[in-house]
């Protein structure tokens, strides 16, 4: 429950960052039962579920194949593996993104090359890119961050050009498309994760690879699984990373409705475009033309982040940063060799973004709250000529 507070003119509530309480809510008969009946078979390993899941996935997504792997983190980790891109590799990371872009790669034994990104949609830079390619660079991996694709044209240009491959980090955009092509679907191997959080997530960690080719198929469901051709055969060295039949049983339910979710997450984008615009000191979101955007994250950049978040906390609406630290400050990657100044475009973005609630169940009243607080912290309260969103409220 919500604790609903007056303040001044306007109401209050407590709103969380993520809401997956609410979520499983709305689907709990339908995902109890899915459980129970795989709990029944009990195919817990590659059961009946993983199957149908992985087909719906491919449908989903437009790829001929979809190999459900136990975390996007191994999904990367699994597309390198597959395209033997290993020790003596380098492979195109971007600065700002989750660390396991780049943690997959090390695992590789390939040597993460980072680029900085784009200042406005977060995704590589591709002149950037361009000037990272060197004769030893086998791979590009363009994260496609926040929920949009990347400068896809320009990347699979350069792909093209030097003869790399193209792996989609795709963990943060289940279901956008460039082009009217899904995420998952345009370079080579499509990497997706089911963590919890994400658009489509589990109860628990799971993780998918997405591909085309015949070989990439075959070699990802060897090596998630001992290395296995047929059983107590290995022919490659394998490992185990598998995704679990009951996680799958839950990802068919969710994905049933993640069309109408990504539309809600949009409505909820909708809103804050229509409640924010008239707030200078914020930048809002920017979609690429090519791009539909499925809002895993609503971010804003102001050069007052701190204050605003701030501000909201004490309003009771929390916030995320992603990411306070790019990666080549994280001392984890210290030996990469970077340094502050390295990436300038991504750490000048770790001090200024701020993800604002985004959520299905997120509702009008929500996010008319935390609009008014954001409004109210830069000394812009609602004109009282233009109409008051509580007066006219849209129903999302
Ligand atoms: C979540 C995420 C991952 C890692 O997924 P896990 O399932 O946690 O291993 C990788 N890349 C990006 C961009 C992510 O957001």
């Amino acid at each position: 429950m919500y604790v609903i507070r007056a303040r001044s003119e306007s109401i209050f509530m407590d709103i969380p960052f993520t809401n997956l309480r609410a979520q499983f809510l709305s689907i709990e008969q339908e995902v109890t039962a899915a459980v129970t009946a795989a709990m029944r078979r009990c195919d817990y390993v590659l059961g009946e579920d993983v199957a149908a899941f992985e087909e719906e996935f491919g449908k989903f997504v437009g790829t001929k194949y979809a190999l459900g792997v136990a975390s996007g983190v191994e999904a990367l980790r699994l597309a390198l593996v597959a395209l033997d891109i290993g020790a003596g590799a380098e492979v195109i990371v971007p600065a700002n993104t989750f660390i396991a872009t780049v943690l997959a790669v090390e695992a590789s034994g390939a040597h993460p090359v980072v680029v900085d990104c784009t200042p406005d949609t977060y995704g590589l830079s591709p002149e950037l890119v361009e000037r990272a390619v060197t004769g030893r660079t086998r791979a590009i991996i363009p994260v496609h961050l926040m929920g949009q694709a990347c400068d896809m044209d320009q990347i699979l240009r350069i792909a093209e050009t030097h003869g790399l491959r193209v792996i989609e980090d795709a963990a943060q955009a289940h279901g956008a498309t460039w082009q009217g092509r899904t995420c998952g679907s345009i370079g080579d191997i499509g990497c997706f994760s089911f963590y919890p959080s994400k658009n489509l997530g589990a109860c628990g960690d799971g993780g998918m690879v997405t591909t085309n080719s015949d070989q990439v198929a075959r070699l990802v469901r060897q090596f998630r699984h001992y290395g296995q051709s047929a059983e107590y055969e290995h022919v490659v060295p394998g490992w185990n990373s598998r995704l679990d039949t009951i996680q799958a049983a839950v990802l068919r339910v969710k994905l049933r409705h993640l069309p109408e979710w990504n539309a809600a997450r949009g409505r909820c984008a909708e809103l804050y475009f229509q409640f924010l615009d008239e707030v200078p000191e914020i930048a809002l979101p920017v979609t690429a033309a090519a791009n539909t955007h499925v809002y895993h994250r609503f971010v804003i950049q102001t050069e007052r982040r701190d204050g605003l978040r701030a501000h909201l906390a004490a309003a009771g609406v929390e916030t995320g940063v992603h990411y306070p630290s790019p990666v080549h400050m994280q001392k984890a990657l210290k030996h990469l060799g970077h340094s502050r100044g390295s990436f300038p475009v991504a750490e000048a973005l770790s001090g200024r973004m701020l993800s604002l609630p985004i959520y299905p169940e997120l509702g009008i009243r929500e996010v008319i709250s935390i609009c008014t607080a954001i409004r109210e912290y830069f000394g812009h309260p609602w004109d009282a000529h233009s109409d008051h969103p509580a007066e006219s409220p849209q129903p999302i």
